[in-house]
């Protein structure tokens, strides 16, 4: 495929187009979540104007079009992550709730006293506190794989504590924190040899590389749209579907039962036993457009278009005075994490946003791996495929001035 088109692309998302204090918008802020391009907009849109319904229940022509609009995309969903069957696609809000699903429905069927669950010290906030709330309401102990200087998971180490003890492996595919890219598919494997159950969260990893479930061969992948240029409020839990099928429904109501008596309950078979009450049918819709999107683009390109501004971006903010990187990993997505000596976090991104730029400052719910370093707070830059070097310039320039002193020239 030829490269990307950025000055094309970037037509595409109306809202880089924003001014922000006199000055256009550079977003930043993609960890945290991403820009929506016109088609994704359009399609919401185009849902409310033509196929808005409820879904499955009613023998109308709508209720037709919102059924077929929604699984349509729960394919868009299975092809995406090269899923074997729509049964393994769940729609959810997003990374935080598919994770609390998998702990209180899978978790709370198969851990038991004694039993250990592992994660890493990379972990967002979403894959620690439902585990600890698991293991603590049964009595189980929460392991933590330790990560090195540069931010990257100590393999041996993870290794050794894995054992007959280990029920569970939660860890992320890429660090929300610091970028680094785990070696998520060896992790499975270890995990796997030692009889665990694993669940990887792709909230970080989706908009940056392709990932295929099947190769990876995780239990559970967990993601949220809005991180990948989808609306917010719709995710997804992916399991394999015989896990799925064998794991007790979460919440219970309508949708989700096969059969309801006073006595007896019988559920659907995945999906559906996950998805009690009314989805967020438009917004799945709006994933499905968003996964065309960046599919239309490619993974692999928009990886290798990142990557190259990743190494641009790391280069020209190692030289700037008094800036530290915090996560120097070999295996990197396109995330960075810093500290400026003699300025407060906040006060660099409150500098950075005169400027018209948005920048993360602070723990980015990620506090153990921060402490790690000795930190609680950075500076996080996040760069999406719509980014461009003068991004990177304008972010630059922008510290520069900051630590000179000098103001801005506008
Ligand atoms: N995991 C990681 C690695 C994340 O970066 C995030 C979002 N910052 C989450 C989980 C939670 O995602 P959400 O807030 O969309 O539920």
């Amino acid at each position: 495929r030829p490269p990307l088109d950025v000055n094309l692309i970037r037509r595409d998302f109306p809202i880089l187009s924003e001014r922000v204090n006199g000055r256009q918008l550079v977003w930043l802020d993609n960890a945290a979540t991403t820009q929506k391009p016109q088609s994704v907009i359009d399609r919401i849109s185009y849902f409310y104007e033509h196929e808005n319904s409820n879904i499955h229940r009613a023998a109308h022509e709508l209720a037709a079009r919102a059924t077929d609009a929604y699984e349509a995309a729960r394919e868009k969903v299975r092809g995406f992550l090269n899923a074997r069957s729509v049964n393994e696609v769940v729609f959810v809000r997003g990374a935080t709730e598919a994770i609390n699903l998998v702990a209180q429905s899978w978790g709370r069927a198969n851990i038991r006293e004694g039993d250990e669950i592992v994660v890493s010290h990379l972990e967002h906030h979403a894959n620690i506190v439902p585990w600890k709330h698991l293991a603590d309401e049964k009595g189980a102990k929460l392991r933590v794989a330790p990560v090195d200087e540069s931010g990257q998971i100590i393999l041996d180490e993870y290794a050794r504590l894995l054992g007959p003890r280990t029920r569970l492996v939660a860890f992320t595919q890429v660090s929300n924190a610091l970028g680094t890219i785990t070696p998520a598919k060896r992790m499975v494997e270890l995990a796997h040899a030692a009889g665990a159950t694993v669940l990887v969260d792709g909230a970080q990893s989706v908009s940056h590389m392709a990932v295929d479930v099947q190769d990876l061969d995780a239990d559970f992948f967990v993601f949220s749209g809005h991180k990948v240029f989808a609306p917010t409020g719709i995710g997804v839990v992916y399991g394999k579907e015989a896990i799925l099928n064998a794991t007790p429904p979460w919440q219970g109501g309508g949708n989700m039962i096969r059969d309801v008596t006073f006595e007896h309950i019988e559920y659907h078979d995945a999906p559906g036993r996950f998805e009690a009450g009314t989805g967020n049918i438009a917004d799945a819709v709006g994933l499905g457009a968003a996964i065309d999107y960046v599919s239309a683009l490619g993974m692999d390109n928009i990886a290798r278009y990142e990557h190259e501004l990743l190494l641009y971006a790391t280069r020209l903010l190692k030289d700037v005075p008094g800036l530290t990187l915090v996560g120097t990993a070999a295996d990197k997505a396109s995330v960075l994490s810093f500290t400026l000596a003699g300025f407060k976090t906040e006060d660099v991104g409150a500098a950075l946003n005169k400027e018209g730029i948005a920048v993360r400052s602070g723990h980015h719910c990620a506090q153990p791996i921060l402490r790690r370093f000795g930190l609680e707070a950075t500076v996080r830059p996040s760069l999406a495929f719509y980014n461009t070097c003068a991004d990177v310039d304008a972010l630059v320039s922008a510290l520069y001035r900051l630590v000179s002193g000098r103001r801005p020239i506008y």
